[in-house]
């Protein structure tokens, strides 16, 4: 699933290819993804210049001068770029057709993203209205967190992925970030130090920067050839590796369910 270093690297990998690009028609071929697309998604970008593209939390924003295109890519969406008239497959949903020939193209599998039409500001549509701030913003900081946390009771686990605390820190990062800043992923938000939500905002902002250092890798993936970025692979410190030993002390690493994911954790180095 494309978590955000992943949609960060889409947005790096179309952005110089689209911005100042027209869109001259659009074809939907299947509709019905997590929401259907809009009917006049055609009629609304036709001829309409591309004046950004940019991201909030996991949602590709592509702004135009009235409005704004917003993709989610769901468990296994993908953005490119394909020459028109390049072979259609069978989940290639959408194609945006732009005025130098090239198709942006929309494929996926298992159909739960999106495609939307946002009329006016962005920032105020219903999907992105509460969502809390980016984790490698200044707005996400110790002082933010601390306020977040006062008083709660849940697992600092879950505050840190609730999107409307902070948007973009999935199950993986969670479990790295919490790994990195020694706390475990259990431990009540509210009864942690300001000292140690210093070092968590640290190792959050460090692992998904990271993330997106390596998917630069991937970038010519966007554009030409046979055109199908894959998601990166990343090398992990505790997710996915239960019962192997941790890469600090060497104590078998501890996995745990928590709201139905799953949680792996040294019992020896996180407190
Ligand atoms: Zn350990």
């Amino acid at each position: 699933m494309p978590e955000l270093p992943e949609v960060e690297t889409v947005c790096r990998g179309i952005r110089p290819h689209l911005q100042g690009r027209v869109f001259t028609g659009v074809t939907v071929r299947q509709p019905q993804l997590r929401w259907p697309v809009p009917d006049d998604l055609a009629q609304r970008l036709a001829g309409q210049r591309v004046l950004a593209v940019s991201r909030r939390a996991k949602y590709v924003l592509i702004s135009l001068a009235e409005g704004c295109l917003m993709v989610h890519l769901g468990m296994s969406g993908r953005l490119f770029f394909v020459a028109a008239g390049t072979a259609v497959g069978k989940h290639d949903h959408v194609d945006f057709a732009l005025d130098n020939g090239q198709l942006l193209r929309y494929t996926d599998p298992r159909r739960f993203g999106a495609v939307l039409w946002l009329e006016g500001e962005a920032e105020a549509h219903p999907l992105l209205g509460h969502l809390g701030p980016e984790p490698l913003s200044a707005d996400f900081n110790v002082a933010y967190l601390l306020a977040r946390a006062k008083g709660r009771s849940v697992p600092v686990k879950s505050l840190l992925m609730d999107g409307r605390v902070v948007v973009g820190v999935g199950n993986i990062y969670a479990n790295e970030a919490l790994y990195m800043a020694g706390i475990r992923p259990d431990r009540a938000a509210g009864k942690i130090s300001r000292q140690r939500y210093a070092r968590l905002v640290d190792c959050v902002k460090q692992v998904l920067t990271s993330a997106i250092a390596q998917g630069g890798t991937t970038l010519k993936d966007f554009v030409g050839g046979d055109g199908r970025p894959g998601y990166f692979k990343q090398e992990l410190l505790v997710y996915g590796r239960a019962g192997l030993p941790c890469p600090a002390c060497g104590s078998a690493l501890r996995e745990i369910r928590q709201a139905q994911r799953s949680t792996v954790f040294c019992a020896r180095c996180q407190r």
